[in-house]
């Protein structure tokens, strides 16, 4: 899921939490002391917390929490396995509360031999699409071009049409020679996407997305209208194999890599709907500028760096200047992961300061690790020093991306965990952006109670971590990426369809991807 604003994202503007009243102190222990420790060097060293160690409250809460999941009809008797809860025992904000366990809701997480939900990082073997104009540089679409019998200089016409005028219609590119027009669009621009359905708010600021692939593969996209800026939210794979337990897109596993030239059509297609009119909502400009995506967040369907190669060939054609690409700023544009620490070590060193966003959504161990399934490949404390890595070497700060659940993981002691981690890699280097959920009764995903919010911002901004609150947009119309595709086609007609149509209010509505 894209910021170049000191403590925003682009696609989520923040929004002013109301500030709580009469907060009492709350220093006086410091729970998540118990998982730090100080090395000789000085630094600050993690230690694994104790599982299987409960107290009376925590036993009387897990007993309530399994029956509540039972009566819910959602998945078996927990094993008994608990959470570490450090401020159980204690008097203060985490006093009483329970601790909710991830499970998926209405669908089976696919699972190794020993149990273990299922990472799929390859793609399996299966055709790719056409090479699209989109898919080449411009050395590579002159020696294109050239191979067709034509001169190389009509790469660059072809290349503007494409990335300055948003066009592949033969008919607009007047200054090609008529009788050559057919066959260099046939070659240059094989069909990519193919819309299958629409939806819009009511105000017009929001426009979703969904798309069919040439191999019938289905995935979407997100335009969002924000005061300066435009924003698009892109998918880079057809179905996802991180299989993170709340995720329409990762039900049924990753079904291909996105190419190149699919990720950037999503942005040149947005922006032949935005020339159109298709956007809604207030423009600063009054109405009388051209109008195009400013900003890209790649927090649609897929996990980006789990297609690390075209991923980033997407980010150059985005950043690359007309006619070479569209020309847009690389701040302007955020790669967002799960955590796949040695892709984000590689983006680090590839000189393109795009914004970095970490999802982690929880700071220990235990419950990330069933939360986010790749966390039992890279842990917490991984992936968090990979982002520190990502701001040492770009000197970009970067987002922590931290989803709010009733319950699971908006404990007080989490944010001061999570507090402390991110200080002890250093001051200024971070901001917490915490995404509220929707209210859905009867899921164990649903949003944390306002004053439960208020207090997890509270305390990692009195620990000097920048944090702000989300606004989340597209709710209405399924906002959550991937769950139009998860829906199938059934009702693809092409046509425009209400904007509250489809919500399941289950787990797979969910984005946690910020
Ligand atoms: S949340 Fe993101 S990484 Fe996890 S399964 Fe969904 S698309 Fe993949």
């Amino acid at each position: 899921m894209a910021d170049q604003n000191r403590s925003r994202t682009p696609d989520r503007p923040p929004r002013t939490a109301p500030v709580q009243q009469g907060r009492q102190s709350r220093r006086a222990a410091d729970p998540a002391d118990a998982h730090l420790e100080h090395a000789r060097d000085g630094k600050l060293k993690l230690n694994r917390p104790q599982r299987g160690l409960i107290d009376e409250t925590e036993a009387r809460q897990l007993s309530e929490d399994r029956e509540r999941l039972q009566r819910q009809g959602i998945g078996g008797p927990l094993d008994g396995r608990m959470l570490s809860n450090p401020a159980a025992a204690a008097t203060g904000p985490d006093a009483n509360r329970p601790q909710v366990r991830p499970q998926a809701e209405g669908w089976t997480q696919q699972t190794t031999e020993d149990g273990r939900p299922l990472l799929q990082f390859k793609q399996p073997r299966v055709a790719q699409p056409k090479t699209h104009l989109a898919d080449l540089t411009l050395a590579e679409r002159q020696e294109r071009v050239k191979a067709l019998g034509l001169p190389g200089f009509r790469a660059k016409q072809l290349s503007t049409h494409y990335f300055v005028h948003h066009t592949s219609d033969p008919e607009r590119m007047t200054d090609l020679p008529a009788a050559q027009r057919e066959t260099l669009v046939a070659e240059m621009f094989p069909p990519l996407l193919t819309e299958v359905r629409r939806l819009t708010t009511d105000n017009g600021d929001t426009v979703k997305f969904l798309w069919r692939l040439f191999d019938g593969a289905l995935v979407e996209s997100v335009l969002m209208r924000y005061p300066g800026r435009v924003t698009l939210c892109v998918s880079s794979q057809a179905g996802c194999g991180m299989n993170c337990p709340f995720c329409a897109t990762g039900q049924n596993g990753l079904t291909r890599n996105m190419s190149t030239a699919e990720i950037v059509e999503q942005v040149v297609r947005a922006n032949q709907v935005i020339a159109e009119g298709g956007l809604g909502g207030l423009r600063r400009d009054g109405g009388h500028d051209a109008e195009r995506v400013t900003n890209i967040v790649f927090m649609g369907m897929g996990e980006p760096l789990a297609n690390y190669k075209r991923v980033i060939a997407s980010v150059r054609r985005m950043v690359d200047p007309a006619p070479e690409g569209l020309g847009m700023s690389a701040r302007h544009i955020t790669v967002s992961t799960v955590g796949l620490v040695p892709a984000i070590n590689r983006l680090a060193d590839e000189g393109i300061p795009v914004t970095f966003a970490l999802s982690l959504h929880a700071p220990d161990d235990e419950l990330r690790d069933e939360l986010i399934p790749v966390n039992s490949r890279w842990k917490a404390d991984e992936a968090i020093d990979a982002a520190y890595n990502y701001f040492v070497k770009t000197g970009r700060r970067v987002s922590i991306e931290y989803a709010l659940i009733k319950d699971m993981n908006d404990h007080a002691w989490r944010a001061d965990l999570l507090a402390k981690k991110l200080n002890a890699r250093g001051r200024g280097w971070v901001h917490v952006n915490p995404i509220p959920l929707n209210p859905t009764p009867g899921s164990i995903w649903t949003s944390s109670e306002p004053d439960v919010t208020q207090e997890f911002i509270d305390r990692l901004n009195d620990a000097g971590i920048p944090t702000t609150l989300r606004d989340t947009r597209g709710k209405e119309i399924d906002g959550a990426c991937g769950q139009l595709a998860a829906e199938g086609d059934e009702e693809a007609d092409g046509s425009v369809t209400p904007p509250d149509a489809g919500r399941s209010g289950t787990s797979a509505s969910i984005d946690l991807r910020g």
